[in-house]
C-alpha cells in the first residue's frame, strides 16, 4: 500500500529555510522582509487563513502589515490600501485574502498589486511569466505541489501528469508549472467526458476539483502518485477530493489530508515573500 507524502514534515523545513535566509538577509544589510495581508469583510474563514499567514510570517522574523476593510469599502478604497503598500520598501509582500465581497472586482484589484510583491502569484504579469516560461512569484498551493515531488523524488520530465481542476488558484498554474518540467500534461475539468479513463495514464494525479470523494481506485494505475489538494469539513474532520482508502491501495505515494497540500501553502508564501524581498534588493527574480 502508498507511502504517505508528509506535508507537514517538509512545510517545517521550507519555514525553517526561509527563517535562515531572512536572518542571512538581514545579517548581510538588507532590510527585513515584510508582508502586508488584506481582508476586506469578515468571512471566518478568511479571518482564520489570514491570522494563520500572520503568525507563520513572525515567526520567520519578517515583518507583518495588516489591512483591515469593511464589508462596504468600495473599490476605490482597496486600491489606494493597495497603492500605499505599493509604495512601502517595507513592504516585501502583498496578499488580497480572497474572495473579497462580490461588488469588488478582484482581478482589478489584484493587478494593481506590483508584480515583484504579488506573492500569491496572481496578477496577470505573473501568470503571463509563468505561461511564458520566465521566473516569476508562483501560485502558493501548486509551487507546494511541485516541491513536495521534488522532496519524494517523484521525476516529471517526461511524465504523464494529470491535473483534475482549472481554477485560476490551482488547476491552471499547476498544470504551467510541471509543463515548465517538461511532463506530458493532461487538464481535466468538469465538462471532461470520462474523468477516471483520462486519470487512469497519470504517473501523477492531482485533483483540485473541490468536489468530497470525487476520485477512487477506478481511476488510479497501480503505483501512481497521487496528491489531493480538496480540503473539505465533515462530520469527522477534513477530507479532500480522493477516496483516501481505496486510493492508497493502490498508489505508491499519496498525500493524506489534513498534512499533505495544506501545510505547504503557507510555507511557500513565506517562501515567496523572501524572494520578493531579495528581488526588490538586487537579487534575480525568482527562478522557476
Ligand atoms: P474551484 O472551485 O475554483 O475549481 C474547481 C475546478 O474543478 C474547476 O475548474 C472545475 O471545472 C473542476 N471540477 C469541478 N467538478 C468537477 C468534476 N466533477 N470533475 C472534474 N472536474 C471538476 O476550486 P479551487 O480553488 O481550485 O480549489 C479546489 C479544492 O482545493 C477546494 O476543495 C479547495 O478548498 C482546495 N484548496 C486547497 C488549498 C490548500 O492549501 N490545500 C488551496 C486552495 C484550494
Amino acid at each position: 500500500s502508498a507511502r504517505l507524502i508528509d506535508g507537514t514534515a517538509v512545510a517545517r523545513r521550507v519555514r525553517d529555510e526561509v527563517a535562515k535566509g531572512v536572518a542571512e538577509l538581514v545579517a548581510q544589510g538588507g532590510r527585513t522582509p515584510g508582508l502586508a495581508t488584506i481582508l476586506v469583510g469578515d468571512d471566518p474563514a478568511s479571518e482564520v487563513y489570514v491570522r494563520n499567514k500572520r503568525r507563520a510570517c513572525a515567526a520567520a522574523g519578517m515583518r507583518d502589515f495588516h489591512r483591515r476593510l469593511p464589508t462596504t469599502a468600495r473599490q476605490e478604497e482597496v486600491r489606494e490600501v493597495i497603492a500605499e503598500l505599493a509604495a512601502d520598501d517595507q513592504v516585501s509582500g502583498i496578499l488580497l485574502q480572497l474572495p473579497v465581497p462580490a461588488h469588488l472586482d478582484s482581478e482589478a484589484l489584484l493587478d494593481h498589486i506590483p508584480y515583484d510583491k504579488d506573492v500569491d502569484g496572481l496578477t496577470v504579469k505573473n501568470v503571463g511569466r509563468l505561461a511564458q516560461g520566465r521566473p516569476g512569484l508562483r501560485p502558493c498551493t501548486p509551487a507546494g505541489i511541485v516541491r513536495l515531488l521534488d522532496e519524494y523524488e517523484v521525476p516529471l520530465a517526461g511524465a504523464e501528469v494529470v491535473v483534475v481542476g482549472r481554477s485560476v488558484l490551482v488547476g491552471r498554474p499547476m498544470a504551467q508549472l510541471v509543463l515548465a518540467r517538461h511532463a506530458t500534461v493532461t487538464v481535466c475539468h468538469s465538462r471532461t467526458k470520462d474523468l477516471a479513463e483520462a486519470c487512469r495514464r497519470a504517473d501523477v494525479l492531482i485533483v483540485a476539483a473541490g468536489v468530497p470523494q470525487l476520485i477512487g481506485r477506478d481511476a488510479v494505475r497501480r503505483g501512481a502518485v497521487v496528491v489531493d489538494v480538496g480540503i473539505h469539513r465533515g462530520d469527522e474532520g477534513l477530507h479532500g477530493d480522493v477516496r483516501f482508502e481505496e486510493v492508497a491501495e493502490v498508489a505508491s505515494l499519496v498525500t493524506p489530508v489534513p498534512g499533505g497540500v495544506g501545510p505547504m501553502t503557507i510555507a511557500m508564501l513565506l517562501h515567496n515573500t523572501l524572494e520578493a524581498a531579495r528581488w526588490q534588493q538586487g537579487s534575480a527574480a525568482p527562478a522557476a
